[in-house]
């Protein structure tokens, strides 16, 4: 009942962000055409790269947290990661529309022709979205924070996500307002500021895009990570060393594939022990949800491959595949 709780809470929560970073992409869209600034443009396609984490948030929750299937042996947690790449390509994309923008109007105030500037309704929307999207949340949650009883690592990247978004939207403020200052200098200071958020955007843009593809290609997890899984391994009870280790990442979880050696004295029954003690070990690390797969050889020392499978049962020599 409490878990059900929760997810609808999540449901809830992640549909509040949907709606809301829709509305605010939309209303910074208009308002930066009919109010004539590139910077308020710009900031709509920051609030759009909002709009694709709430979609890609949702999309964990219905589909790629479902189990495991007679169809999917992995999960689903891919189809987040290839939502997140699509997301990413057309975030590239917008990012370098907006960049092209700016820039242009950049090197038409450069060669001395006429720009055009911000109507003060570009001004007052881009204020009023400073205002409600991230300087009146500061203050509420600030007293709801500590009873929702979340993570401390989870606290600190929100906040720091927050404070980004406010630096960024007091930038755009600026920007704009900057433009209403006497003298033909301070008209640039929208097309200036749209160029500093289109690189940001395109720098998250390529920056997803890459781990998106190393997801896609199979990367293996970063060194610190394949450490710590094989100091897991060595650490277990029964285990005298280990050998071949694969890791890569499905979505939100892993999967692990490892060799681990083994007393060749045991019976097949204390070696099934020795590898689901691993694989309790490593799941107590890195959540239930993992995929293992633990192959235990006899010690001494042999390299083991995976492909050798056949090749060595052939030769009639002790292995078990769990
Ligand atoms: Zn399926």
């Amino acid at each position: 009942m409490k878990a059900d709780k929760n997810l609808n809470k999540t449901r809830n929560i992640s549909y509040t962000g949907l709606f809301s970073s829709l509305a605010l992409t939309l209303f910074k869209l208009f308002a930066g055409l009919l109010g004539n600034s590139t910077a308020l443009l710009a900031d709509a396609i920051r609030s759009f790269s909002e709009l694709i984490n709430e979609l890609v948030k949702l999309l964990d929750l219905f589909i790629a947290s479902k189990p495991e299937d007679w169809g999917h042996n992995y999960g689903h947690g891919k189809v987040a990661t290839l939502f997140t790449g699509a997301g990413a390509c057309v975030l590239l994309f917008a990012g370098v529309q907006s960049v092209t923008l700016a820039s242009g109007e950049l090197l038409m105030f450069m060669q001395g022709k006429e720009t055009g500037t911000p109507e003060i309704f570009a001004l007052l929307a881009a204020a009023l979205t400073l205002i409600s999207k991230e300087i009146v949340p500061l203050f509420s949650r600030k007293s709801g924070k500590q009873a929702e009883g979340i993570s401390s690592e989870i606290y600190h990247y929100t906040r720091n996500v927050h404070i980004r978004s406010l630096l960024l939207s007091c930038l755009v403020t600026l920007g704009i307002g900057c433009t209403f200052i006497p003298g033909k200098n301070w008209a640039i200071a929208d097309s200036f500021i749209a160029v500093i958020l289109s690189l940001y955007l395109l720098g998250t843009s390529s920056r997803l895009l890459y781990s998106t593809a190393n997801e896609l290609i199979e990367a293996s997890l970063d060194e610190e990570n394949n450490l710590k899984i094989r100091e897991i391994i060595n650490r277990t009870e029964g285990v005298t060393g280990s050998g071949e280790l694969k890791t890569r990442r499905i979505g939100n979880g892993i999967a692990i594939n490892a060799c681990i050696m083994v007393s060749s004295s045991l019976n097949i029954q204390e070696v099934a022990e020795i590898a689901n003690l691993v694989e309790e070990r490593l799941k107590a690390d890195y959540g239930q949800g993992i995929y293992t797969l633990i192959k235990a050889e006899p010690s001494p020392e042999r390299n083991c491959f995976f492909q050798k499978k056949v090749m060595i049962s052939k030769e009639g020599k002790k292995k078990i595949v769990l």
